[in-house]
């Protein structure tokens, strides 16, 4: 703690960036790290002026702002540099979350970081996270992918790469393509998967709801309100790849084992895809043991 603290104090011995997170909905959602140094900082670079001032004014915080937006980041980081040049610190903000995520940021904190100055992270709100931590999937592994493409037939190509990958997929979308969205995953990832859908998380209209992906757009279209605010997705991944690869290199095996010996099919199947040879190997007595009635 002290370590973590030590150069934000008065006095501070570098001048630094700090990276903040802000609340994704309701204010109440931000640290007391977060209001300490955004109070203390000598400005505060952010995503959109207007949004950040409301919170700021929300809590009796007065820093002078920058706009950091994804048409100029590159421009208001020499501002963040001069500043820092000149002694001061600076805050980072997004309009509400992580910064970096999906959101401006990861140019400024790149160039401050090559200058050498201290880059200081200020965890709190993320909405992937936020979803994720009330969807009670017992999925091991995620994989954050953000927003998909705008257009339809580069969206249909992403979700077709995500279609065999085992892990939950996690997704920003807007309002007016949420149905589009969930309408083409279940259509490339089939219909039974399940979908976690997190709407305007920490709000007023705050609403969780899981089913199928197949009965995903239907739920949706429903109501109108239910496709109103903020939406994170929580897609269920690929169950099958072992089950799926197993029976591809059993296939193979089956097709070498017509013409090969054992030993041989077993060794050129697993060059082939790429599977374990013990595995193989163990696929392959099973082959024989069906078809000659052989012990293995
Ligand atoms: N940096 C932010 C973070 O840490 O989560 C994300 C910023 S990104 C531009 C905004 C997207 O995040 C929204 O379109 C929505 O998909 C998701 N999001 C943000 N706030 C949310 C909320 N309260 N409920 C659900 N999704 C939210």
């Amino acid at each position: 703690m002290d370590g973590a603290t030590h150069h934000e104090g008065r006095g501070a011995e570098r001048p630094s960036l700090y990276v903040v997170a802000t609340p994704i909905g309701n204010l109440a959602d931000i640290t007391l790290r977060a209001l300490e140094v955004l109070k203390r900082v000598d400005a505060i670079a952010a995503e959109d002026t207007r949004i950040t001032a409301r919170l700021l004014r929300h809590y009796g915080i007065g820093a002078p702002l920058i706009a950091v937006h994804e048409h100029n980041e590159r421009r208001a980081a020499q501002k963040i540099l001069q500043l820092l040049a000149r002694g001061n610190s600076v805050a980072l903000v997004s309009d509400a979350g992580t910064p970096a995520i999906s959101d401006p940021g990861a140019i400024a904190v790149a160039l401050v970081r090559d200058a050498g100055y201290p880059v200081v992270p200020l965890p709190g709100a993320n909405a992937a996270l936020c979803a994720l931590s009330a969807a009670g999937s017992a999925a091991p592994h995620f994989l954050f992918y953000g927003f998909l493409p705008q257009q339809a037939a580069a969206r249909r190509r992403e979700i077709a790469v995500l279609k065999t990958l085992p892990y939950l997929l996690v997704f920003y979308e807007a309002p007016h393509r949420v149905i589009a969205s969930v309408t083409d995953m279940a259509a490339a990832f089939g219909g039974e998967r399940s979908v976690t859908i997190a709407r305007e998380l920490t709000k007023l209209f705050e609403t969780i709801h899981t089913c199928r992906l197949g009965e995903a757009a239907a739920w949706l279209a429903v109501d109108a309100n239910r496709i109103k605010g903020e939406f994170v997705l929580l897609v269920e991944g690929a169950a099958e790849t072992g089950a799926a690869d197993a029976g591809a290199a059993r296939r193979v095996l089956e097709i070498l084992r017509r013409e090969l010996p054992l030993k041989q099919a077993v060794k050129l199947a697993a060059e082939i895809s790429g599977g374990k040879r013990n595995e193989l190997y163990r696929i392959a007595l099973e082959i024989r043991k069906g078809v000659s009635g052989e012990r293995p």
